[in-house]
């Protein structure tokens, strides 16, 4: 069992008050805050082991150079992927979609072909594939949810052709919190020959993920959400696509041998992270890692369900507030709004309580369309939230209502 007490001294952002008030974050679907052994090790890196990777015969460079490929074989472990060199590292979730979306575009996307999104996907998992459909006269086809944020999975087989090339799917919604069937998703695909792409960026952080048991052929998360530094990503792919996709980038690191007359690309995972990478970054994501390792994906699923149950109950009980995503599984985010209030006035009244959420479309306006809203108030969950916070978000909205009634 998580102790919330201890957890919370390692998170010193969270002792702050905002507004006079002990400040409340409930913003952790856009980004999480960072522990304190993120922290520590990035200062550490920079003032006494900082020096560029792969490039030098010296000792710090060697040094760095170590400590950042343990860093991915610690992302290997975390995923229970095969090999450590099926982990990329990206700039992020945006990062590692764009690359799949250009490099297996480039190589496998023609006239009229058919790429499969579903309706509640993050923007960042359906503008590279309409990029590239734009770029390739391909299409996109749309997988449609339910009206509690369920993916109407019956209509998938349908969807099916012999265009479709590949499919891209969200792990969890980070609108709705709905936690998808993936691994059935995935084994569906497969059964037509197409990969899947899932877009972990909300579910990595909340419990177990195993890309080999899912199967998945590309698996994407941002470090940032995952309590480790921004501008830091991973790019799952299976071996056999990487060695056969083309570089997304070019520039040093990637490649062999470069001469006017022809280039030769590096192995994977190389071929794809041209450039100094953010190897800091890396390093402190795998602290990030390491730190959820130590705490146990159980125990943080288990007490994020009985948030997520508890903040259900007790927001059911305000009058005029209606959940959207409604999911029989899914994740402690409540996306809501009050009858006849504007998410941004309830926002902002929140925000003088010391209570940070997040109003708007959230990146996912083709939710936001299905649902004929504008925009929801948006509180997003982690393991360091409590019970007592649940009642001071539901005593400030009762507080919203008041003012505006
Ligand atoms: N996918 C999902 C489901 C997300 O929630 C987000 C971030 N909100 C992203 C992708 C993009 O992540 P990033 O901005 O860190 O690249």
């Amino acid at each position: 069992m998580l102790n919330i007490v201890e957890i919370r001294k390692d998170f010193p952002l969270l002792e702050q008050k905002v507004h006079n008030f002990p400040l409340v974050y409930m913003d952790n679907g856009a980004t999480t805050q960072k522990p304190r052994i993120v922290i520590e090790t990035i200062k550490q890196l920079y003032s006494q082991q900082n020096s560029s990777i792969h490039r030098g015969v010296h000792f710090l460079s060697e040094q760095i150079t170590d400590i950042f490929e343990n860093a991915r074989n610690t992302v290997k472990e975390f995923l229970n992927a095969g090999e450590s060199h099926e982990i990329i590292f990206t700039s992020g979730a945006t990062g590692s979609i764009n690359t799949i979306a250009y490099s297996f575009g480039e190589k496998h996307i023609g006239p009229e072909d058919e790429i499969i999104v579903s309706e509640m996907e993050h923007h960042a998992n359906i503008v590279p594939w309409q990029m590239l459909c734009e770029r390739k006269r391909a299409k996109l086809i749309i997988l449609p949810i339910d009206d509690n944020g369920e993916l109407q999975i019956d209509r998938l087989e349908n969807l099916f052709s012999r265009k479709t090339k590949i499919l891209a799917l969200t792990h969890v919604s980070n609108t709705l919190g709905t936690i998808n069937p993936v691994k059935k998703i995935i084994e569906i695909a497969h059964t037509h020959n197409v990969p899947v792409l899932i877009d972990g960026a909300q579910a990595i952080q909340h419990g177990t993920v195993d890309v080999r048991d899912l199967d998945c052929d590309f698996y994407v998360f941002s470090g940032h959400k995952v309590y480790g530094p921004n501008g830091i990503g991973i790019l799952y792919g299976k071996e056999k696509w990487l060695e056969e996709l083309p570089p997304y980038q070019g520039g040093g690191d990637m490649i062999k041998s470069v001469t006017f007359k022809k280039t030769t690309y590096n192995d994977i995972p190389f071929k794809f992270e041209a450039g100094t990478i953010n190897y800091i970054g890396a390093i402190g994501l795998s602290k990030a890692l390491e730190y959820l390792n130590r705490l146990g994906k159980q125990d943080i699923e288990d007490y994020e369900t009985k948030l997520l149950k508890y903040g259900t109950e007790k927001l059911n009980e305000i009058e005029g507030l209606r959940i959207y995503g409604n999911a029989e599984n899914k994740i402690c985010i409540f996306s809501f709004l009050l009858e006849g209030i504007h998410q941004y006035d309830a926002g902002m009244v929140l925000d003088k309580m010391g209570i940070a959420v997040r109003t708007g479309t959230h990146c996912a306006q083709p939710v936001m369309d299905r649902f004929g809203i504008q925009g929801t108030i948006r509180a997003s969950l982690a393991f360091y939230n409590t019970k007592s916070e649940i009642d001071r978000l539901v005593q400030g909205l009762l507080k919203v209502k008041e003012m505006f009634h």
